[in-house]
């Protein structure tokens, strides 16, 4: 390569593109094990039968996948119920949810969606030369269904729904959400991303197929990255419309999911019974850190999630640092908060020493300042 050859201009919205920060380990402290809890990934190993599926998968990568991924689908449908003509498969819902703007989106189109949500969106929506339109969360965090619809204009073509909603693990209730598509113009199209669906329990949540039954301008996202454990692989889906289903495998990378992550999801979707398990233990810790954050003062939107959120506004950096300097490394959003996963219990305890010591100098913070101030 010559040295003053300059090569040829990248597209200008790739300099416009917020960072998409991927989780780090923390930098090591003698004496304390690093834990990363902030990507809500899942502290357990594979399902039981999925590395058997995984090598036995290996053993074939001199051949191409099944670009319709016709088995995992097959799967799917039975699991859920749906016909697999309905059913779209990508790496990643996070891709998944690329194929659908690309799918439905021209260069101006709008895409409306919560703030704050998944940092995803804005990246996927300006690739595709479409336009974000943020509807700010109400105070207490949650999607403002009446604002967003409110939003819609002649050049809306989608709405991504966050529910439960990464970072704050809100949800919009069953009601909510059809009362809000009661409203949306059938020539819009409502995505509805449950990729932590698994974790609620609250029996308001939305039941999206259903709702998918009565609305063909609904999508479903969902993924086996959160509660199925399958981070690393790399497989999401999308249920839908027919056609529009038809639309998200032809915008879809070709051969995108790997043949290897077909069985794995496969196999994992058969290991129905040990996920039960395995969540109901990682609710059951949301549900002991949520209460012992609450014992200690913290007043934090309830989380039907794997994660909890801290609304700590301009002392995000502060906390965040705090965590860092025992090991723990959890996700700071510039001046908004910190949603931290619940991962491995000992990374729980950690965290709930460090959210005490917190409360603990905030509260002899907020008495020494009033001593400071001379009297009148
Ligand atoms: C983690 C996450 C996803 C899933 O991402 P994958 O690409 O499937 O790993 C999708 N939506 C939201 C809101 C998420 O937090």
């Amino acid at each position: 390569m010559t040295r003053d050859a300059s090569p040829p201009p990248t597209r200008p919205v790739l300099a416009t593109l917020p960072a998409y920060r991927a989780g780090r380990l923390p930098e090591p402290v003698p004496g304390l094990t690093a834990y990363k809890i902030s990507s809500n990934e899942n502290p357990y190993p594979p399902l039981p039968g999925v590395l058997a599926a995984v090598h036995a998968a290996a053993e074939r990568m001199n051949r191409y996948p099944d670009m319709a991924n016709t088995a995992l689908r097959t799967a799917l449908s039975n699991y859920l119920g749906v016909p697999m003509e309905m059913i779209a498969c990508g790496t990643g819902s996070v891709a998944v949810l690329g194929h659908i703007i690309d799918a439905m989106c021209d260069a101006g189109d709008e895409v409306i969606y919560a703030w704050r949500s998944f940092e995803a969106y804005p990246i996927a929506i300006a690739l595709a030369g479409a336009f974000s339109v943020q509807v700010p969360l109400t105070p207490d965090h949650r999607h403002d269904l009446h604002a967003m619809a409110a939003s819609i204009t002649e050049t809306t073509k989608v709405i991504l729904v966050c529910t439960p909603n990464n970072p704050t693990g809100t949800i919009v209730t069953d009601t909510e959400l059809r009362d809000f598509l009661a409203v949306v113009p059938p020539r819009v199209l409502v995505v509805i991303d449950e990729a932590y669906l698994e974790f609620g329990t609250d029996p308001e949540a939305p039941d999206a197929l259903a709702i998918l039954r009565d609305h063909p301008n609904v999508v479903v996202l969902r993924t086996f990255s959160k509660a199925y454990g399958l981070a690393g692989l790399r497989v999401g889906y999308a249920v839908a419309h027919p056609d529009i289903a038809e639309a998200l495998r032809m915008t879809a990378t070709p051969f995108g999911v790997n043949l290897v992550a077909q069985e794995a999801a496969i196999a994992s979707l058969a290991a129905r019974d040990d996920l039960q398990v395995r969540v109901k233990e990682l609710v059951a810790e949301r549900d002991r850190v949520e209460a012992a954050l609450a014992e200690q003062g913290w007043v934090l939107p309830p989380s039907q999630a794997n994660f909890v959120w801290f609304p700590l506004g301009e002392q995000t950096p502060d906390f965040a640092a705090a965590c860092e300097e025992q090991a723990l490394t959890v996700r700071p959003y510039a001046s908004d908060g910190v949603r931290a996963t619940i991962g491995e219990s000992a990374a729980c305890e950690r965290l709930l020493e460090i959210t005490a010591a917190w409360r603990a100098r905030a509260a002899t913070e907020e008495v020494e300042p009033a001593a400071a101030v001379p009297g009148p």
